[in-house]
């Protein structure tokens, strides 16, 4: 199994055992969400921006206009602090204190890098239609080089991360057991709508398979 080194930033203090270090979990998170939220210090203070991204091996890519406060920080390369979560589940307890939340997230360090070679950076816009969409980048008009030109790409490394995880039943305390209290787990998950066809669509135009079957979930 490969795993993520352990460092003073990634090592989990509370619950450690729900703490994960290995690529294939981690990988298996980032995979199933595509928005996560970007920290960093924008003039000595804390921001954080949630954004769309997708991973190709062992980087995260994310991209924007070219003018975002967020691109224009990040590819100084400043720290930055980057959160994907998953929500699997309300968790009911018997007492208000245990109640909690299933969840599978990731949290990961590190500096962006501007990509700035024009083939891995059409790949990483088609790795990022297709982690959000799968089959959609073979039917659109491709970027002009004029849009490619607008839109910044950044890269960043996964080399320093950990993964938190909780599953299962509530954990009560062994005397509340007996309390005549529904406990148990409400399960959550992403589920697509029928599509809306834009009104401007002429309607000789069907909804495609990947829009009228969209499921988001482990692949
Ligand atoms: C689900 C989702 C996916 C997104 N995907 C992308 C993407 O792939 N690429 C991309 O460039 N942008 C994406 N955005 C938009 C992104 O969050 C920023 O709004 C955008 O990048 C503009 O950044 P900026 O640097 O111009 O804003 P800034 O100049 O950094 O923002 C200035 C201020 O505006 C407010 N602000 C900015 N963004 C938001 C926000 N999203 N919600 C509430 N307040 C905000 C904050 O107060 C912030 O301090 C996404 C947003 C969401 C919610």
């Amino acid at each position: 199994m490969t795993t993520f080194n352990k460092t003073d930033r990634t090592t989990l203090k509370r619950l450690p055992a729900r703490g994960f270090y290995d690529h294939e979990l981690v990988f298996k998170i980032l995979d199933e969400g595509f928005i996560c939220h970007i920290g960093f210090n924008v003039d000595g203070r804390p921001v954080v921006i949630p954004t769309g991204y997708a991973r190709v091996d062992e980087k995260l890519y994310v991209h924007g206009s070219q003018a975002s406060r967020m691109w224009r920080t990040l590819k100084t390369g400043v720290d930055a602090c980057v959160t994907v979560t998953l929500v699997d589940g309300l968790v009911l307890a018997r007492s208000a204190f245990h109640h909690s939340i299933n969840y599978r997230s990731v949290v990961i360090f590190g500096q962006a890098k501007l990509v700035d070679d024009a083939q891995e950076k059409v790949a990483a816009l088609v790795a990022f239609s297709e982690h959000v969409i799968r089959g959609r980048w073979d039917d659109v008009r491709e970027p002009t080089e004029q849009e490619l030109k607008a839109t910044t790409v950044l890269s960043l490394e996964l080399a320093e991360v950990s993964a938190k995880v909780r599953t299962g039943p509530p954990l009560d305390d062994e005397e509340d057991y007996e309390l005549p209290i529904w406990a148990g787990v409400v399960p959550l998950r992403v589920v697509a709508g029928e599509p809306i066809p834009d009104p401007r669509l002429p309607n000789n135009i069907p909804a495609p398979d990947y829009a009228l079957k969209y499921e988001r979930g482990s692949r």
